[in-house]
């Protein structure tokens, strides 16, 4: 199956503030690149005192964009949606500069993932991130003339949360649902069960508009969550097949699931057949050795 229609336009000038909704102003960071599109999107929510969801790179041009858009109203609480580095370098100085609180959740030793042997490395994930406040996922924060409530949606990341923002029934979703491609999951980090779950979950959420990390808002976000859900299974069933049909590891997967991949796009893809080969394994499909290495021998049960 072809993948969903993905949104890849995006109106915005650099750390400009756009207000999209009542009390929502988003600044985009100048940090664009293959995981982050355009570049990080951050949120200023409120219109008396603010909090900023995903502060975004450490970036001394994105931080004055930051405050010059608060405009002198107090910056009460910084919240993070998960520790990537693309999210969370730019908190210790905006706290620096504000006092704000940083409310996100804390990464407990089992969301401490050693990923020295991650394909991806280690530097993308914060691992010494310190909130404030720990968020669990069912928390509401609140200011004078705003609501936000997080929702515990683990899969691109396991510490990842969407916020549930009251007044405009606009959900923040962070990495894990965007309209301008699917979110990455890619083990030991990420993790397709946990993904697959976290996008049903939200299936139960009424809200009109989802404002991702990355890219532009996204419009019909249920329809979203099912072409999303449908994309992956499809994918899950073509790669339990290919495994059937004989392929003996992840890298001879690859050419029979994607078979008209681009170079550059390989390593992706075989990040994302290991997600489902993880979740294949888990689920009893098939025999798996090493999780972590394209190579290791994979055989259906
Ligand atoms: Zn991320």
């Amino acid at each position: 199956m072809d993948a969903p229609d993905f949104k890849t336009k995006m109106t915005f000038d650099y750390d400009v503030g756009a207000e999209l909704l009542p009390g929502v102003v988003r600044l985009v960071a100048n940090n664009p690149g293959p995981f982050t599109f355009k570049g990080t999107n951050t949120y200023l929510i409120g219109t008396r005192t603010l909090a900023v969801i995903d502060p975004g790179p450490a970036d001394d041009l994105h931080l004055a964009a930051i405050l010059r858009a608060a405009g002198g109203r107090q910056i009460t609480h910084i919240i993070s949606t998960h520790a990537h580095r693309d999210h969370v370098d730019g908190i210790p100085a905006l706290k620096a500069a504000t006092g704000a609180k940083l409310c996100a959740m804390r990464r407990a030793p089992g969301m401490v993932i050693p990923l020295d042997r991650a394909p991806q490395g280690r530097e993308f994930v914060d691992f010494d991130l310190t909130p404030d406040v720990a968020l669990s996922g069912a928390e509401t924060l609140e200011g004078p003339d705003w609501a936000l409530t997080a929702i515990h949606t683990p899969g691109h990341a396991p510490d990842h949360l969407c916020f549930k923002h009251a007044e405009s029934g606009a959900l923040f979703s962070g990495d894990h649902v965007m309209a301008w491609n699917t979110s990455v999951v890619a083990p030991p980090e990420g993790r397709m069960s946990d993904y697959m779950r976290s996008l049903e979950l939200l299936l139960g959420d009424e809200s009109s508009v989802y404002l991702p990390g990355h890219g532009g808002r996204v419009e019909e976000p249920r329809r979203t969550l099912k072409a999303y859900l449908l994309h992956r299974r499809m994918r899950e069933q073509g790669i339990a097949k290919a495994i059937k049909d004989g392929a003996k590891n992840a890298r001879e997967v690859l050419p029979l699931v994607y078979p008209d991949i681009a170079d550059q796009l390989i390593p992706a893809a075989l990040l994302t057949v290991l997600a489902h080969v993880e979740m294949l394994a888990e689920k009893g499909e098939i025999a798996a050795g090493d999780l972590l290495s394209v190579d290791a021998p994979l055989r259906a049960v």
